[in-house]
């Protein structure tokens, strides 16, 4: 006789657990909402049922997830803060929010009593939602929305100041960290915007979400992270550490959880073009260039005589009301050249025309590029972005950095570089799109880590 905790076993062979449902909380950002809700997405066609809880800063669009229930939970954070974009301010202000005013408590306590649910999944830097469920009994599982080797490096963050390597000096930016290679001190997560204690606190309180919960969840996969796993594995005592990655091939919904309006016209644009041919040119929802740099890239990109699909967010340019475009540029361009507001970036990815990508290197970015077998122009900004780079750079050799100050001529030739020169380059990314979709077969790491997770929740 089954036991109670004993799932049925589906027509697919694949063992499906007791009608149940989960909870998702994803921290409030593009690059941290998408993975939660590919998750969410992945749960949910292996029969669970899903609740989002959500804030009303960046809030989700219930419309376009008829399958979930959605619950909004006061954020607290203060305008001026909401205003700063800073995304470590909001992460701390909305955690003290939260902690004051019991304002999770009391939705978690509502929800659950309208109906059990097995776990919590949050994002890592909710530490005040951890705590909050924990008070109720309701166990978190953690899904970490960068790579293994970052959260290596958050685990690393208490051993990297004992030995000197941080806070960052300016002599030892280009000095190897022994304990955690390829990276160099400057490829640690560091943040210009942000002093260097309120970086250290955050990701202190992301560690310490992921020691409280039961289990931590990845997007990432095991062939392209082994070591970082391993040490991870060493380093946290928790049930499971699964490598579920990439999140966003699992899940059969391409769009829904964009903040912005995708603009699609691309699509067809993409479809005139030959194929490898154009540069996918994207900077993520967060990184921004001031307006002398928008016009080098905008020459850049004309002078190099690619095709190229450049996405130009509203606010992709500080402390200007408009996108800026030189005068001349669309002349130059017409025909070649598409600049658009937000792309369906996966869909683009995996478009046959798309032969490279100029990107800054955010994880998901990094991850779908990977996917999708395609080369990178790295340009990163802060956080995790540097590190992503050196290992696009060194570890998988599919890409390299940009540095310096962004110049016409220089950027010119970066492009030359990678859509004319990057045969070597585009070998290693071809081999690495073979397994990415080794991990997906049905009995690839990352299908057999979610078999494990649904077997674990199954068990709460
Ligand atoms: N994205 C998109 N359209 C765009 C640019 C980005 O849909 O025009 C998506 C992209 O596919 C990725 C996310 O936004 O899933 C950005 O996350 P990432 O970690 O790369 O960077 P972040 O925005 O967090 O810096």
């Amino acid at each position: 006789m089954a036991t109670v905790h004993e799932a049925p076993i589906d027509g697919d062979g694949r063992r499906r657990p007791h009608a149940r449902r989960v909870l998702v909380f994803p921290l409030p950002f593009q690059g941290h909402i998408n993975p939660m809700m590919q998750l969410a997405d992945v749960l949910h066609s292996r029969g669970l049922g899903v609740t989002v809880l959500h804030t009303r800063f960046n809030a989700l669009d219930p419309a376009l997830h008829p399958e979930f229930t959605f619950v909004a939970v006061p954020d607290g954070i203060p305008a001026d803060v909401a205003a700063t974009g800073s995304i470590i301010s909001i992460i701390l202000a909305m955690n003290a929010a939260m902690e004051a005013s019991g304002a999770v408590d009391d939705v978690l306590a509502s929800v659950l009593a309208d109906e059990p649910a097995a776990c919590l999944f949050i994002d890592a830097n909710l530490l005040a939602v951890q705590k909050a469920a924990t008070a109720l009994g309701l166990p978190t599982m953690v899904l970490r929305t960068g790579s293994a080797a970052c959260f290596s490096c958050f685990l690393a963050y208490p051993m990297l100041h004992e030995k000197g390597y941080l806070p960052p000096k300016e002599s030892q930016l280009c000095t190897p960290v022994e304990e955690l290679p390829p990276l160099r001190v400057k490829d640690l997560f560091l943040s210009s915007s942000n002093n260097h204690e309120m970086v250290r606190k955050v990701l202190a309180r992301a560690t310490e979400a992921v020691r409280n919960s039961h289990g931590l969840v990845i997007n990432t996969f095991e062939a392209l992270e082994t070591a970082e796993l391993d040490r991870i594995r060493r380093e946290v005592d928790v049930a499971v550490v699964l490598a579920v990655g990439p999140l966003h091939k699992l899940s059969t919904r391409g769009t829904g959880s964009s903040l912005l309006q995708q603009d699609r016209s691309c699509i067809e644009w993409l479809d005139r073009q030959a194929a490898g041919s154009v540069l996918y040119v994207s900077f993520g929802s967060l990184a921004s260039v001031d307006s002398g740099e928008l016009s080098e890239v905008a020459w850049g990109l004309a002078n190099s005589g690619q095709p190229f699909l450049w996405v130009v967010r509203p606010d992709l340019v500080r402390g200007s009301d408009g996108t800026g475009l030189p005068e001349g540029f669309d002349r130059a361009v017409d025909g070649r050249g598409k600049v658009i507001p937000w792309a369906p970036q996966q869909e683009v990815l995996a478009h046959p025309a798309v032969g490279g990508f100029w990107t800054h290197n955010g994880w998901n970015s990094t991850l779908e590029s990977i996917t999708e077998g395609l080369p990178m122009i790295c340009r990163p900004q802060f956080a995790d972005q540097m590190m992503n780079t050196r290992y696009v750079e060194t570890e998988w050799s599919v890409g390299f950095e940009l540095e310096g100050e962004l110049e016409r001529n220089k950027i010119e030739e970066a492009i030359r570089n990678l859509m004319s020169h990057g045969d070597v380059m585009r070998e290693s990314a071809r081999e690495l799109k073979k397994k990415v979709a080794t991990c997906l077969e049905s009995d690839g790491s990352s299908v057999l880590a979610i078999d494990k997770l649904i077997d674990y929740i199954s068990s709460l």
